[in-house]
């Protein structure tokens, strides 16, 4: 299902994407999401938010994470070369219009589609909600229908695990327009980086914020060395010389993300499906591609950190500008539904 980035822009579309203000950004941001943010601000009309409403879907009891997370999340798009006077960086809890179309668009699914969403169940598991699932964190794919659908997004940039959520955006999206009897909203096109699951360095799941299996894109030369080192490999690859398997081996799902040179990492597979070649120099290539895709990037981090009314101004401009588009869509989407409107 994943589809490599369409750089023909020869028509201009609106994006948006976002991030929950959980913890720092890591890589799997970065091949999953944020490099093609980076490329599509050129030539697109693209919107960021920072999803600090869904953050505390699961985190209510945690308020203080999120609020310390809202200026982190800002700083890290900068870091990577999200520019401001091209992208929109915008806050959602500051954007009251998105949480009104999330009440409307809630009548326009059930509870058993909730229920059956494989992301929104394998993420109830995770978090061991079990039957306690907060009734927001059911519901946040509706709030998340409401983001894209707020700015008239019709590309969305994000990893696999959010497909099943574009999925039922368009569903709500077509009943919308089913009832109005117009083109009241737009339907969205997920698009899926050539990395869209990086997985974490413990190779059991997803790299995420919420699991400790994460490289941020601000960590030290130090804290890049002890994480590569830690990366699971093949547990029956105990002596050099013994063949080892490929497939599921964290160092090559990240040689793969992140080493250019395609055919060096073929022979290397080989190579290692063969015998004969040991971890520590696979581990070895990898902690240098790493330390210099994260070095600039670190670099940058720490002059915007230590300008914090600068990143502030970004979100508060970027926050007033999707303003007047999110209430416009609001107001259309009530017209267009034949709402009363005081
Ligand atoms: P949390 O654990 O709090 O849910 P997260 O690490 O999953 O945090 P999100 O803010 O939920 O991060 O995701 C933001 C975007 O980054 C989404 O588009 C998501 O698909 C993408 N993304 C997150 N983790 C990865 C990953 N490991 N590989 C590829 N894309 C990812
Ligand atoms: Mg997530």
């Amino acid at each position: 299902m994943a589809q490599v980035i369409n750089t023909d822009n020869s028509n201009v579309r609106t994006i948006l994407t976002g991030d929950r203000p959980t913890g720092r950004l890591h890589l799997g941001h970065f091949v999953g999401s944020l490099k093609s943010r980076v490329q599509l601000q050129e030539k697109h009309r693209q919107f960021i938010l920072v999803a600090d409403m869904q953050a505390l879907t699961d985190n209510n009891g945690n308020p203080a994470k999120v609020r310390e997370n809202v200026l982190e999340v800002v700083t890290d798009y900068l870091a990577v070369g999200i520019d401001p006077q091209r992208t929109t960086i915008c806050l959602q809890s500051a954007l009251p219009a998105i949480s009104e179309l999330a009440m409307l668009y809630l009548n326009f699914t059930t509870v058993a589609r909730l229920e059956r969403n494989p992301t929104i169940r394998s993420e109830i598991v995770h978090r061991g909600f079990e039957r306690s699932v907060p009734a927001g964190f059911l519901c946040y794919p509706v709030s998340q229908a409401a983001d894209i659908t707020a700015f008239d997004a019709d590309l969305v940039p994000v990893g696999e695990d959010q497909a099943p959520l574009i999925e039922l955006a368009n569903e709500i999206v077509t009943r919308v327009n089913n009832q109005s009897g117009k083109s009241t909203l737009k339907n969205m096109e997920g698009l899926y980086s050539e990395t869209p699951r990086l997985p974490g360095v413990d190779g059991k799941s997803k790299m995420s914020k919420s699991s400790s299996n994460s490289i941020t894109l601000g960590s030290s030369p130090e804290e890049i060395r002890a994480a590569v080192r830690q990366m699971y490999t093949d547990p029956k690859h105990i002596r050099v010389s013994d063949p080892g398997t490929v497939e599921g081996n964290v160092v090559f799902s990240f040689l793969d993300a992140f080493d250019q040179d395609k055919n060096e990492v073929d022979a290397l597979k080989e190579h290692y499906r063969a015998g004969g070649l040991g971890d520590m120099v696979l581990k070895r290539r990898l902690e240098d591609l790493l330390q210099s895709l994260l070095e600039p990037i670190r670099e940058q981090r720490k002059r915007f950190a230590a300008d914090p009314e600068y990143v502030l101004s970004v979100l508060r401009t970027g926050t007033e500008k999707s303003r007047d588009v999110t209430s416009e869509t609001l107001c259309r989407v009530r017209k267009d539904l034949g709402h009363f409107i005081l």
